[in-house]
């Protein structure tokens, strides 16, 4: 085997490993967006509908537990329900 042959040998393995971090990455991200298909439709404490719009992507909070493959939803109005909760909780 000659030197050149040899080169190619290790050019063809480092691409084969970078073939599989792009392969785990996607798998990852499919796994994350297989996450995201469980968004509820709702709050998921006062169960008010979720509109599919910029501003309620941006205003609603979602809560992922990874190790429990949960996903939870939270209206504004509930976000604010909590906070005003963990605050009087702070205070008394
Ligand atoms: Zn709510």
């Amino acid at each position: 085997m000659d030197k050149k042959h040899a080169k190619q040998i290790k050019r063809d393995k480092k691409k084969k490993k970078e073939k599989d971090q792009a392969q785990e990455t996607q798998q990852r991200l499919k796994k994350q967006m297989g996450m995201f298909d469980r968004l509820p439709q709702a709050c998921s404490a006062c169960k008010k509908g979720f509109p599919k719009t910029r501003e309620a992507h941006m205003a609603w909070q979602v809560t992922v537990r990874t190790e429990e493959q949960l996903v939870r939803l939270f209206c504004p109005d509930c976000q604010e329900k909590a906070k005003e909760l963990v605050e009087g909780k702070n205070v008394s």
